[in-house]
């Protein structure tokens, strides 16, 4: 019998607890590092999309991820008058789903762990070889088969390999918070959307989570000092969205504010150490589909090292991955940041540019694109043992 091919993961996200359980399923010897002392997400709720509750699906994790989890039928956006300016309807073969960030974790966690990945925490990568090595802050030093840098959008590992060619971040930013859901909260005929809501360059994205819990996105230009305010300034946003101000009221006391990052590599790999989710390719959240491409680029690199039964093999195996899967990345990149662009158009120019961008069925199909693909081996890894 042939030696089990070894991994080991820097970062224990959605990308590298998607790949370790990938991975182990597909019989490698797998381990995570994760830098903090728990594995823990970071941020509110997450959209997952068709394509990414396929890869959940193949990695027997998708039960627990959606557990009472909400499921819209229709994406809809308003204006500053509170108009609907376009209210897309969710086909029922393209699914979408928004749960708890830190329920999606735990459901990949338990997916790895039932594959017999390892799993050590407090483990701060600071640097890679492409020679399959992860060095730590402790001065200690991991190899392995293959290396992977799942490590987020200030990637040791791509530092360490000298893979970044574009590192932008945007003018926009969100404050993402979670509020308790109230029965009435939102009426009755729209309990079922996700709604985002537009006044200037402000955004309200009003996203129920499970019937517990709602999920809030207030986005604004990051030069935007008053409303970025991480104590969040309730009279300023309930003024811009008074529909809203209910919701707003329950915003606790202090919530956390980002901005996006854009990233793009040179290439995925070096040697036998690869990069991948925001590591390799950080996009905006207007698609909602930055973790289901991590997710996705995990499983499909398990996929294409299925066939590899030698060290030497891997580097191949490795652009091969890269060749299939960047086309679907790069465009969902692209697609993401062209939405954000219209933040900065004046309410009623957006709302135009909107209405003509979903009604024609190009445009649409491109923003979909990613949530119609059939992630690489979504159907073809085998059940655990
Ligand atoms: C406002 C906002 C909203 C979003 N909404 C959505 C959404 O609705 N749907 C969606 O699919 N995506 C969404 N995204 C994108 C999504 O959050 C990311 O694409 C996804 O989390 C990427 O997963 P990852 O595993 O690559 O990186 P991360 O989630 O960043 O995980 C990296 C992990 O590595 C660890 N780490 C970092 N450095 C080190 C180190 N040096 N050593 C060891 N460990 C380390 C971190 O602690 C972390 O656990 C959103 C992003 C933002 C900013």
């Amino acid at each position: 019998m042939s030696k089990k091919l070894t991994a080991i993961i820097a970062g224990g996200g959605l990308g590298g607890l998607a790949t370790a359980a990938a991975l182990a399923r597909t019989d490698w010897d797998v381990t995570v590092y994760e830098r903090q002392s728990e594995l823990r997400a970071s941020g509110s709720g997450i959209y997952i999309w068709e394509n990414g509750l396929k890869v959940l699906e193949a990695l027997g994790a998708h039960d627990q991820a959606v557990e009472g989890a909400f499921r819209g039928t229709h994406f809809e956006q308003r204006d500053n008058r509170n108009q609907i300016i376009e209210s897309a309807a969710i086909p029922a073969d393209r699914r979408l789903i928004t749960t708890e960030r830190r329920q999606l974790l735990a459901a990949l966690r338990d997916a790895a762990l039932g594959a017999g990945v390892r799993i050590q925490t407090n483990a701060e990568v600071i640097g890679a070889t492409p020679r399959g090595e992860l060095q730590f802050a402790s001065g200690e030093t991991a190899r392995a088969d293959l290396a992977i840098g799942a490590d987020g959008i200030w990637s040791k590992v791509r530092q360490a390999l000298g893979l970044e060619q574009v590192h932008e971040q945007s003018l926009e930013g969100a404050l993402r918070t979670m509020i308790p859901a109230r029965e009435g909260d939102i009426p009755a005929a729209d309990s079922s959307k996700y709604i985002e809501n537009w006044n200037g360059t402000r955004r309200l994205l009003i996203t129920p989570v499970n019937k517990n819990i709602t999920y809030l996105a207030l986005t604004c230009p990051h030069t935007d000092d008053k409303a970025r305010n991480t104590v969040v300034d309730k009279k300023l946003w309930s003024a811009d969205f008074p529909q809203w101000a209910h919701l707003i009221e329950r915003i606790g006391p202090e919530v956390s504010w980002g901005v996006y990052s854009v990233i793009k590599c040179r290439a995925w790999s070096s040697g036998r150490t690869v990069i991948l989710g925001d590591a390799a390719h950080a996009q905006p959240p207007n698609l909602g589909q930055g973790g289901g491409m991590a997710m996705q680029n995990g499983l499909a690199l398990a996929t294409v090292l299925q066939n590899v039964s030698t060290q030497q093999a891997i580097p191949d195996a490795l652009e091969q991955w890269e060749h299939n899967e960047r086309d679907i990345v790069e465009h969902c990149q692209k697609w993401s940041t062209l939405y954000g662009e219209v933040t900065f158009l004046p309410d009623d120019v957006r709302s135009m540019v909107i209405r003509n961008a979903m009604a024609n069925p190009w445009v649409a199909s491109q923003i979909f694109r990613a949530a119609n693909h059939t992630p690489t081996g979504s159907e073809r890894v085998p059940a655990a043992a």
